[in-house]
């Protein structure tokens, strides 16, 4: 089963409408195949839910929220984790109007699937304050941002900045059902901890997977005890190599892929260190949040 019609199958599988590798046009190119694919596709029918597990005591920060949609026929479609889907909420003004946004929760989770969102604009402000039981359009899945689109050598670096923790979240909640051997060091920069939602999800990832770090960057938390500042080369350069057992001059930065997710210029930023310290760029994917 699949959340998208069955003629546009194929081109939608291999199409990933906001990769970051088509710069600098790629923030155009997403919107006009955004729209077309939309044109195309036909939508399924879901409705905003309660959480239906612990999860819903997890609270986010005030710019942070989360949705949580059950399909109308009650089956969540296959999706690859970290991909995205088109949400719109028809009737309810600027929200009929489609947005992308991450599925944040693991394919393995067969009952709804979560959206965690920041309150930007006038569709996310809105978005937030819906109740449950709006009925929502779903297109999508999109995206080959997945890691199981080049698994590799298991070995796995995820750079994210701010809201691009969605993507990494899914992949890691599903590692932890269906990949627990992966390596994985995950660096998420934010502004303070409550810009980092989902955290006990990914302590609990870590607790389920023995080759797991997680290493939250703060910029605005005088009381974190933890990295401070940016995602930057110094912590890339230190913390990659010591993640795999190598002093930094020892390292081989091809031996692992990495994953890129936040605004535009984080990922660019970052896949130049990483393109610095000699990684090829076939061992980079990124995806930018910015249209
Ligand atoms: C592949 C992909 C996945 C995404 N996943 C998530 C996610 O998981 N969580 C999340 O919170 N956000 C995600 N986003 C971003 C999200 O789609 C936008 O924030 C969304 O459009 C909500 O818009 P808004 O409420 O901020 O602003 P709107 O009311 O839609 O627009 C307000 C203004 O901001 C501009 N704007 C809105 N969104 C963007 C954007 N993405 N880039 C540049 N300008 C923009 C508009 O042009 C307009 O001028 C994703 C974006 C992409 C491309």
């Amino acid at each position: 089963m699949s959340f998208r019609h069955p003629r546009a199958k194929m081109s939608l599988m291999k199409s990933d409408p906001f990769g970051d590798k088509k710069k600098p046009l790629a923030g155009l190119g997403s919107v006009v195949s955004g729209v077309f694919h939309r044109a195309l596709v036909r939508p399924t029918v879901w409705k905003t839910i309660d959480f239906p597990s612990n999860d819903a005591a997890i609270s986010c920060s005030t710019r942070l929220f989360k949705l949580a949609l059950a399909p109308e026929n009650g089956v969540v479609p296959d999706f690859k984790p970290g991909q995205f889907v088109y949400l719109s909420f028809p009737g309810r003004g600027i929200l009929a109007s489609p947005r992308p946004f991450t599925i944040a929760s693991s394919p393995t989770e067969k009952r709804f699937i979560e959206i965690l969102a920041k309150d930007t604009g006038d569709w996310s402000g809105n978005a937030k304050t819906l109740g449950i039981k709006t009925p929502a359009l779903i297109w999508g899945p999109y995206g080959t941002f997945s890691y199981l689109q080049a698994p590799g050598s298991g070995r796995f670096v995820f750079l994210a900045g701010g809201i691009g923790g969605a993507p990494f979240l899914s992949m890691l909640r599903y590692m932890t059902d269906a990949d627990r051997d992966a390596r994985v060091l995950f660096i998420w920069g934010a502004r303070t901890r409550d810009d980092m939602a989902e955290k006990e999800a990914i302590l609990r990832a870590g607790e389920r997977m023995s080759g797991f770090r997680f290493v939250p960057v703060l910029s605005h938390d005088p009381r974190w005890a933890g990295e401070h500042g940016r995602v930057d080369r110094e912590k890339i350069e230190r913390l990659v190599p010591a993640f795999f057992g190598f002093a930094s001059d020892e390292f081989e930065w091809n031996s692992a892929s990495y994953r890129l997710c936040g605004p535009r210029d984080f990922a660019r930023d970052l896949g130049e260190i990483l393109r610095d310290n000699g990684v090829k760029s076939a061992a980079i994917h990124s995806q930018s949040f910015n249209r």
